[in-house]
């Protein structure tokens, strides 16, 4: 499958704004986006007024960059939240909190979601006692999700661990740092998404 093979910091340039697709790196001073906030190129720095369109482009491209999808299966999660009851934006968004890459990252198994995302293909986690390996699986509530018994000596996972207690854990999800263990208590509610998007700007965009 197609993936992005650039520089990660040149999306958060380009959509002004962390994206926090590095981990820790994205909390310390080394942070690409602290240090030259404005556009990656050679015109990065002018100035440009958008259009309708390019103010409604730019939001669907920050929500599909920060869950580090592509074009078409972020267009297949819209598709899904279009047929689901309930306000489009939020069901859209509901989804991609559910996937399993997004959850490992929330609870804290994974510095970032493009690092879950490498660790759930390679088989590390369970869900409700079964291995799961892809990263689209979307969770229900009451699912329990497991570091393999085998696996938690990896120190990677203490030491997200420790930075996701640090940053604070999402109130729909309920941590057993002790057994390596996550609960999905509830679905998130809007509110509980504190990320600064304006999904109703990507419904405008594909209801064009
Ligand atoms: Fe974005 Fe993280 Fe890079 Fe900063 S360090 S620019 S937040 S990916």
């Amino acid at each position: 499958m197609a993936r992005y093979i650039g520089s990660v910091c040149r999306l958060c340039r380009r959509e002004n704004l962390k994206l926090f697709l590095k981990g820790d790196r994205c909390y310390s001073d080394k942070c690409a986006y602290n240090r030259r906030n404005y556009s990656p190129g050679q015109h990065g720095q002018r100035r440009s007024k958008l259009s309708d369109y390019g103010i409604q482009l730019r939001e669907k491209q920050k929500v599909k960059r920060m869950y580090g999808l592509l074009e078409k299966q972020f267009h297949s999660y819209f598709k899904k939240a279009e047929r689901q009851r309930g306000i489009t934006g939020t069901s859209l968004l509901v989804l991609l909190e559910r996937r399993l890459d997004n959850v490992v990252y929330r609870l804290g198994f994974a510095n970032s979601r493009i690092q879950a995302r490498l660790l759930v293909r390679h088989g590390h986690f369970t869900v409700n006692g079964r291995k799961v390996n892809i990263p689209s699986y979307l969770v229900k509530v009451g699912d329990v999700i497991e570091v393999k018994e085998k696996k938690r000596t990896i120190s990677l996972f203490a030491e997200a661990m420790d930075a996701v207690e640090r940053r604070g854990l999402t109130n729909w999800l309920e941590l057993d740092k002790d057994n390596f263990r996550g609960k999905v208590k509830a679905f998130p509610t809007r509110e509980e998404l504190t990320m600064p998007i304006q999904e109703q700007l990507i419904v405008e965009l594909y209801s064009k």
